[in-house]
This record gives structure tokens, sequence and C-alpha cells, in this order.
């Protein structure tokens, strides 16, 4: 990939901050409210080493905004979000940079997040975004779509993922102490989760 990495973090703020009142809305309704400053906080830290990252091999940069995520955010998503890039990072140096390649790295890291977090899809969280973008993102391999079909389906499995969240009781996270009063609210980390996967497939979608 060429794309310079300031552009993919500047449009990834840019649509966390324009969703930020609702994002804290969300974690207020069924956790602590502090989930889109944690993210903020990860994303300006990201924005202070974007010149580095620029120069960096794509395998090198994952590891390097991995380990920044996970030492600047805190609470659980900065260690979830972490553990996704740094073993991205990890399955980087094993692929080509092409859909399939793509596919396989962040498949490698959806996995991991699932660990970290001994979760999986259905519990209300970040991984009912991840996991069916995953999915759709290997499915397009196996059809041998074009990258823009890729990218408009991985999006729209984003966009379902993120809102299948309103419906469920959650089963991990801070909102599973509150049995049914969860279900009705959108998952915070769902949200920014899906946010941000749109956001880094537009900025690839422009360029084609
Ligand atoms: P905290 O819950 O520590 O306050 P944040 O508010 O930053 O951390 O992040 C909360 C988000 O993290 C939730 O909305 C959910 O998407 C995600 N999350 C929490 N626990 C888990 C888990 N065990 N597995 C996957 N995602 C989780
Ligand atoms: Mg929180």
């Amino acid at each position: 990939m060429t794309t310079a990495p300031s552009l993919f973090i500047t449009s990834i703020q840019n649509t966390i901050n324009d969703h930020a009142d609702e994002v804290a809305e969300l974690d207020r309704a069924i956790g602590d409210g502090d989930h889109v400053v944690n993210l903020q906080r990860g994303l300006d830290a990201l924005t202070a080493i974007s010149d580095e990252l620029a120069v960096m091999e794509l395998s090198t940069a994952l590891m390097k905004i991995g380990m920044t995520l996970m030492s600047t955010m805190g609470g659980a998503s900065g260690s979830l979000f972490g553990t996704l890039f740094i073993n991205m990072s990890k399955a980087a140096k094993e692929q080509d940079m092409n859909l399939a390649g793509f596919a396989a790295i962040f498949s490698q890291g959806v996995e991991s997040v699932k660990q970290r977090g001994k979760s999986d899809l259905g519990e209300k969280t970040m991984l009912d975004t991840l996991i069916p973008v995953a999915n759709s993102l290997q499915d397009s391999v196996n059809t041998n779509d074009s990258l823009n079909t890729a990218l408009e389906n991985a999006k729209l499995a984003a966009i379902q993922g993120m809102q299948s969240t309103k419906e469920m009781i959650a089963t991990k996270g801070r909102a599973s102490f509150l049995g049914e009063r969860a279900i009705g609210h959108i998952d915070a980390g769902a949200r920014t989760s899906q946010l941000m996967i749109c956001a880094i497939a537009d900025v690839v979608l422009k360029q084609q």
C-alpha cells in the first residue's frame, strides 16, 4: 500500500471527532462513558508519530501502531485495539500486500482480539463489527471480487455488524453487568470500529 499513514489517521480522526458526542453517549448508556476519549487519545498519539510510520515497512508500522495504542489508550479497548494491530503486524510478515494478503492479515488480527477478550460474535462488543468484516473480506477473496466490491461489501458488513449489537444482551465488558437493560443500545466499540473501517475503506476507494 502506498497511501501515506497520515491520510488514514486524519480520516479516522475526523470521523471519530464528528461522532464523538454520539459515541460518548453510547458508552455512558451501557459503560462508563470514556471510550471515545480513550480512542481520541490513541489517535492523537498516532498523529504524533505519523512521519515515523510513513517510512516504515507495513509490518513494522503495524507493530508501532499497536504498541502506541496499547500504551496510550487505556480501557479494555486500548488493549484490544493494540492486540489487533500487533497481531496484524505478525501476520503481515508472511503475506503479500494484495486483497488476499490483507484479508489474511486482518483475520489473524481479529482472531487475536477474540482470544485476548475471551469473546466471540454475539456478545455485544467491537467483535460484532470486526468478525463480519473479516468474513466479508475472506468471502470477497474466495469469489474473486474486485477491490472496490470487496471494500463496499466490507463497509456494509461493518454497518450491519455494528447495528446488530443494538438488540443484544452483553456477555463481555462493562455492559455485561446490565443484563437486559443493555438491550436497545449499540455497543460503543462496535460503533467506533465500524466508523474506522468505513473511513479506511473510503480513503482507498477514493484512490481507485
Ligand atoms: P472500558 O470498558 O475499560 O471503559 P472502553 O470504554 O475504552 O474501555 O471500551 C469499551 C469497549 O471495549 C466496549 O464497547 C466493547 O466494544 C469493547 N470490549 C470490552 N470488553 C471486551 C471483550 N472482552 N472483548 C471484546 N471487546 C470488548
Ligand atoms: Mg468505557
